[in-house]
This record gives structure tokens, C-alpha cells and sequence, in this order.
């Protein structure tokens, strides 16, 4: 942890996470460098750990925590429940984003610091930013489109 520029906080199972990082003792380092202003990009799960508050948590679920929103899990429902969808993500261009949606979360409400980058048709936020942190409902990893890891590693090199 001492010796990264930033980390990436991929997809999976928030709760599996939680639970492993307390167990490997990271959970505290990654907190200490969240606070300490390390660049962290979370997705689905990622986006989960990096909430400051998790409705639809499972008993005892904690998350790392930093940016200031409430996300549910699970929003969209459960596996067979997922899509794909074209986000506008002005951010990134004009190019729409292919955005892939796996028992992902929404961020519900966010604080004065957070901005949204994207939000579904019905104003759902579904990527957000806040300083150095960023996180999207999505999975960009999944698709080839390397925007949004461009967009997190630039910002990478300039907190460095
Ligand atoms: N639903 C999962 C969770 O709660 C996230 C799913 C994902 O990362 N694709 O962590």
C-alpha cells in the first residue's frame, strides 16, 4: 500500500470484500490511504467500498468508505436482472458509453463535494467523482473502452 500511485477497486461482491480486507488486515491501510489522499476508483463492488453509507448491506457489512454518498446494493435486482445500456458521460466525450450493469448498486443521494458523472434515463446516478475518488454502478473493464481508466489515471499522474 505504502508504494502505489493509486488503486482500483474492481467488481465482485462488496460484502466478500469487506469481509476479506478486515480478515487480511488491508482494510484499515486502504482506509488510512483513502483519508491520506490516494486515488481510488471503485466499480459495482469498488463503488460499494467506497461509500460512506451502504443500504441493502448485508449484517455487519462495513465499507471503506470516503465518498460521500448512500448507495444501495443491488438496486436493479438480482444476476438475471442485468443490462447493458448507452450512458452520456460528457466527461468523456461525446461518445456514448456502453455501460454493462451486473446486480449493480445506485447512489441514492451524494454530499455537497460529490459530482455526478453519469445518470441513467430516469436521473438515477450511476458515476460519480469527489477529489481524487471515483466510482461507477458499471464495469468499463468489461467492455474495451479504457475512457474512464484514462480519466482515473490522468488524475492518478496529476496527484502525484
Ligand atoms: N452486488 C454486488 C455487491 O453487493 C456487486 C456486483 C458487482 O460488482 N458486479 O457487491
Amino acid at each position: 500500500m505504502e508504494h502505489i500511485a493509486g488503486l482500483i477497486i474492481p467488481g465482485g461482491e462488496s460484502s466478500v470484500i469487506d469481509k476479506l480486507s478486515r480478515l487480511y488486515g488491508l482494510a484499515e491501510p486502504i482506509r488510512s490511504a483513502i483519508a491520506a489522499g490516494l486515488p481510488v476508483y471503485g466499480t459495482c463492488a469498488g463503488l460499494i467500498m467506497l461509500a460512506d453509507t451502504i443500504l441493502d448491506a448485508i449484517e455487519g457489512q462495513q465499507s471503506f468508505g470516503g465518498l460521500d454518498v448512500v448507495v444501495r446494493r443491488n438496486a436493479f435486482g438480482s444476476q438475471t436482472e442485468s443490462f447493458e445500456t448507452s450512458l452520456s458521460v460528457p466527461e468523456l466525450g461525446d461518445e456514448p458509453v456502453n455501460a454493462v450493469f451486473i446486480r449493480a448498486p445506485v447512489v441514492e443521494s451524494m454530499g455537497p463535494q460529490v459530482r455526478a458523472l453519469a445518470t441513467l434515463d430516469d436521473g438515477r446516478v450511476v458515476a460519480v467523482e469527489q477529489g481524487r475518488l471515483m466510482g461507477t454502478s458499471f464495469h468499463p473493464e468489461i467492455t474495451g473502452d479504457t475512457r474512464f481508466h484514462e480519466y482515473f489515471v490522468a488524475r492518478v499522474r496529476s496527484s502525484n
